[in-house]
């Protein structure tokens, strides 16, 4: 990035650019203010706000961002690919358009069912009525799996967050409910439509093969994907050097962000992981 000073154009050495961030609008912990504020003392230049199956964060916003950190409108958008969860980011688009709003209708539609599922799946081990806990947690937010998550601890069915993810709502738990969500063709089609690009979400996170990860992304590319996050959070170096090879192999766009939910974590904050190798195409460059 570059940025003028006394008429005169200078290449930034160090531009912080966050592409995946959770406000209150979904499973976030700060609201959309919030979150401009604290990237902003966290250097962030540029940042997307990637709420799960929504934009509210933006009507929230109501074009009142502060200028810095520059802001995107993103999303990240929940789908199914042979029977696992996977995200998809979808990254600068035109928040008013149509087929766009009303595919993320569809997704809201999806994700209620689905909340609905999983309460009755809780209610069996015992658990009283825990859509009504889970609306009150989830606010005017998106109810997603975490709020499920907040409500197991609460009332001390599980000890930690993450115990109730590793026994009740992670991968191939009784949580993991993915029917429902619009196909992969679809919600890139959506994103393309509004303008954006679409981006494959930390694709380490669903422990492919990567001879299946190949197989994801050929896929998503065949529906007209574009790119791929190839830095998310905090991660080794092999993993980096994995997915930038797969970026640069399949000729796709590289994003990078923190997917960030909550302050107060040292390991997680805005604009907190390695830089994308300079190789690379960033998505940035294509907008
Ligand atoms: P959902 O959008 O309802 O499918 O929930 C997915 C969200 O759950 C992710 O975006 C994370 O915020 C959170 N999550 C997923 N797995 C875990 C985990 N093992 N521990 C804590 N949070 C998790
Ligand atoms: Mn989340
Ligand atoms: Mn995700
Ligand atoms: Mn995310």
């Amino acid at each position: 990035m570059t940025f003028c000073l006394s008429g005169k154009t200078y290449n930034a050495l160090v531009v912080i650019i966050d592409l995946h961030t959770h406000t209150t609008a979904s499973d976030g912990i700060l609201s959309p203010v919030e979150l401009l504020r604290h990237a902003n003392e966290n250097d962030v230049d540029m940042l997307a706000i990637t709420d799960h199956d929504t934009l509210d964060a933006f009507t929230q916003l109501n074009g009142q961002a502060p200028g810095i950190p520059k802001l995107i409108t993103g999303i990240e958008l929940s789908t199914a690919w042979h029977g696992s969860g996977i995200h998809i980011l979808g990254l600068n688009v035109d928040a008013s358009n149509d087929i766009l709003r009303r595919g993320i209708e569809r997704q809201q539609y999806a994700r209620l069912r689905r909340a609905e599922t999983i309460a009755r799946r809780l209610t069996k081990l015992g658990i009283e009525n825990p859509l009504h806990a889970v609306r009150a947690i989830a606010g005017n937010g998106s109810i997603g799996r975490p709020h499920f998550a907040q409500h197991l601890v609460d009332i001390g069915f599980v000890r930690d967050l993450r115990t109730a993810f590793r026994k009740y709502l992670g991968a191939g738990k009784l949580g993991d409910v993915n029917r429902g969500w619009a196909s992969m063709q679809d919600i890139v089609a959506w994103i393309l439509t509004a303008g954006g690009i679409p981006v494959v979400a930390h694709p380490a996170k669903y422990r492919f093969t990567m001879t299946k990860l190949r197989c994801l992304l050929d896929d998503f590319k065949d529906a007209g994907g574009q790119g791929i996050e190839v830095i998310c959070g905090h991660q080794s170096s092999a993993t980096t050097l994995q997915l930038a090879s797969l970026a640069e192999d399949l000729e796709l766009l590289a994003s990078c962000g923190s997917d960030f939910h909550q302050p107060g974590l040292p390991w997680s904050r805005p604009g907190g992981f390695a830089q994308l190798p300079d190789s690379l195409r960033k998505v940035w460059e294509a907008w």
